[in-house]
């Protein structure tokens, strides 16, 4: 590998894209190596924290397994090298194959996550539009999207992780801030020191229920009613913020009326939360609001009634008065940045998205394509057939639901293009494997919507024969003609400085400042000059836009119905998805220091439910769905850990996906979510 240091010796300023929260960093660099990465002080979102999985970028960066050059996938099913022009070339006239014979709508690009964010959905959106189809995916269609459209149908604005630090409450429903958002902890923990209760709900106890004053275990997928429990006792003693209510809200009578039936011992029946706890939550709430921080992670948005649940949540938080808050639903101002995706744009093209039709919540207020339905798309069982696929550093055949079909999809398109750090179980299905840049090896512009701070991201190497995202689209552009007009600019830098153009700050601007740029001081209450970005322009108790749909106007309330349903055959519940300290979805399990830890994948068993199996730790199980069946290690947990007849797996591992169990036919009716956590499972002694 020849590595072109960005200087021979010093530091570099740059931001951590390790998961998603962009700590502040400072790459060491001596002799031309890269050789430590340690905090930065000056950022607001770590100040001065980085967590273990940060120094493995170097690892990564330098992992002996990473490609630098371009693979093609041949007749006999393996790979062989070869030079980057002719991949990009070859690649560039099957797409034009796939468009003269199908028309553009039947090639979809999908942005993963192990290697950008904001900026790389852009180049991606961009390439489509100028392409004419419609088909963006990205791995929001399976995870975070839920919980946004659950934000945003209420309010109209996205999904923020409050600013706990001067919250009086924190209610946390399905998240584990340790390992999920590891920099937010600085805050949770000034929050504690000054006096603020936690509350945490969760199937699993992880290690931020250790922390909590309250620890709830609910049956998993009942969230919804939990909250409308906390809705009840609110509104039966008359303790919610009326000015909200009466000024800028709708739909409080039918909420009023719906929440009668949700008293606390129906909320146990139904959730497994004991009454008690349901009141002295609500005894909480009404104590602190509105300092109350209620924030739901993704073990809240995987089941059917996933939005509706998180719905009910944003409503608890709006009774509370936490609205546009820093530490409650907190409504961001974004910075004057020129528009690199052309989403807004109309597009020349009449076919309907992949899954707009099914999910149209998903796309209208979403903006995604839904990835479960590619697959129908891919194997002929769409509208219209998906015939060719670009893929950058995702990985659907491992975190996926139905990984057999996305098995059977991928193997069946006429194009799949993979550009990824390493030869992972989704690029093994492609036609041709492009080598990616780590992070290290680009420069964007990173947004903090939280903090309302711009930041830039700098290279501190470049890798001889590795292509950076925007000249993966750019290269792909020219070859098709439509370079010129779109992908213009030479590089990354100008790519910044274009969208620098209008914001007021400059590129030197971000040079000088890499603890970043405050782009509009934060303002509270602005709902009090403006009207919500709603339909109606007030907050949307109940949504006439998904009545038109023939949805719930209304978060109502369901037991899982799958569940139920498959109860008899199938009697334990498994919840897939929760991470590890040192894996991030899929990624890291090749870091050798972090697989000595995560040895490899278990599923977790109450010790009532394993004595009757005879299954011990370190046994091996088979566990089966209605989907699949895999062998897997089982890991007999404290009696405190899980309900009896809940199991847990985590997800993400390449040589045993969990995701073959998982279906992907049973959907949260409003954003198409899959149901990771909570299949219907049998275990069986190997
Ligand atoms: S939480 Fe850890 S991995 Fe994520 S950005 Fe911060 S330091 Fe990097």
């Amino acid at each position: 590998m020849q590595v072109q240091p960005h200087i021979q010796n010093g530091e570099v300023r740059t931001l951590c894209r390790m998961c998603n929260s962009r700590c502040g960093i400072r790459v060491q660099i001596e002799n031309g190596v890269l050789t430590d990465i340690r905090p930065a002080d000056d950022m607001l979102v770590n100040q001065g924290r980085i967590c273990p999985r940060s120094k493995a970028a170097l690892q990564v960066f330098y992992h002996p397994d990473r490609l630098t050059q371009p693979l093609k996938r041949m007749p006999n099913g393996g790979f062989e090298e070869i030079e980057l022009p002719q991949a990009l070339d070859e690649i560039a006239e099957k797409i034009e194959a796939v468009k003269d014979a199908h028309g553009p709508q039947a090639l979809g690009a999908w942005k993963g996550e192990a290697v950008g964010f904001q900026q790389q959905e852009a180049y991606v959106r961009r390439f489509l539009h100028a392409l004419g189809s419609p088909n963006y995916f990205s791995n929001d269609s399976a995870c975070f999207k839920g919980r946004d459209l659950g934000h945003r149908l209420v309010t109209g604005f996205g999904m923020e992780i409050p600013n706990f630090s001067r919250s009086g409450l924190i209610l946390l429903i399905g998240t584990n801030t340790p390992v999920c958002h590891p920099p937010f902890m600085g805050e949770l923990a000034d929050a504690r020191a000054g006096g603020a209760r936690l509350v945490v709900v969760d199937p699993r106890l992880n290690p931020i229920g250790c922390l909590a004053d309250i620890y709830a275990q609910p049956i998993p997928g009942t969230d919804g009613a939990f909250a409308w429990g906390l809705i009840n006792q609110l509104i039966r003693r008359n303790a919610y913020d009326q000015d909200i209510v009466s000024r800028y809200a709708i739909g409080f009578d039918r909420v009023a009326d719906y929440a009668k039936a949700f008293t606390p011992e129906h909320v146990e029946a139904q959730s497994g939360i004991l009454a008690s706890v349901v009141m002295e939550t609500a005894e909480l709430l009404i104590e602190n609001m509105p300092d109350v921080s209620v924030f739901c992670g993704a073990g809240a948005e995987h089941n059917q009634g996933g939005v509706n649940a998180v719905r009910a949540f944003v409503m608890l938080s709006c009774l509370c008065g936490a609205v546009d808050l820093p530490g409650g639903l907190f409504w961001p101002e974004s910075p004057k940045l020129a528009d690199l995706s052309l989403d807004q744009v109309p597009l020349n093209n009449e076919c309907e998205p992949v899954g707009a039709q099914q999910f149209p919540v998903l796309h209208a207020i979403g903006r995604e394509c839904h990835t479960m339905l590619a697959m129908d798309h891919i194997l002929g069982l769409g509208d219209y057939p998906l015939r060719g696929l670009i893929m950058t550093a995702a990985n659907p055949a491992v975190t996926n639901p139905n990984t057999r079909k996305v098995g059977r999809a991928l193997e069946a398109l006429d194009i799949f293009v993979v550009s990824d750090l390493f030869l992972t179980a989704t690029a093994k299905h492609a036609h041709y494997v492009l080598p990616a840049a780590t992070y290290l090896e680009r420069t964007e512009l990173h947004v903090f919507t939280k903090f309302q701070q711009l930041a830039l991201t700098r290279r501190a190497a470049q890798v001889a024969g590795v292509m950076d995202e925007y000249t993966l689209w750019r290269e792909l552009a020219w070859r098709l003609g439509f370079g010129e007009t779109y992908f213009a600019w030479p590089d990354e830098t100008a790519v910044n400085r274009f969208l620098l153009a209008g914001s007021g700050i400059s590129l030197e601007d971000l040079e000088a400042h890499p603890e970043g740029i405050e782009y509009q001081p934060i303002r509270p209450r602005k709902f009090l000059e403006r009207p919500f970005p709603t339909p109606s322009g007030k907050l949307e108790f109940t949504s006439s836009y998904l009545k038109s749909l023939g949805l719930d106007e209304l978060p109502v309330y369901r037991p899982p119905q799958y569940q139920q349903a498959c109860a008899a055959e199938y009697p334990f519940i498994l919840t897939t998805g929760g991470r590890k300290t040192l894996l991030y979805h899929s990624c890291h399990a090749n870091i050798p220091g972090f697989r000595e830890i995560h040895k490899e994948a278990e599923i977790e068993i109450h010790p009532d439910d394993a004595a009757p199996l005879g299954v011990r730790t370190g046994d091996y199980v088979r566990v089966s769905s209605k989907i699949g069946a895999m062998a897997i290690r089982a890991r007999i947990v404290h009696h405190s850990e899980l309900r009896p007849g809940v199991v847990e797996v985590y997800h993400g591992w390449e040589d045993r996906p969990i995701n073959v169990l998982t279906p992907d036919a049973v959907n949260d009716p409003i954003s198409g979510f899959p149901l990771l956590k909570g299949v219907p499972v049998k275990i069986e002694k190997i």
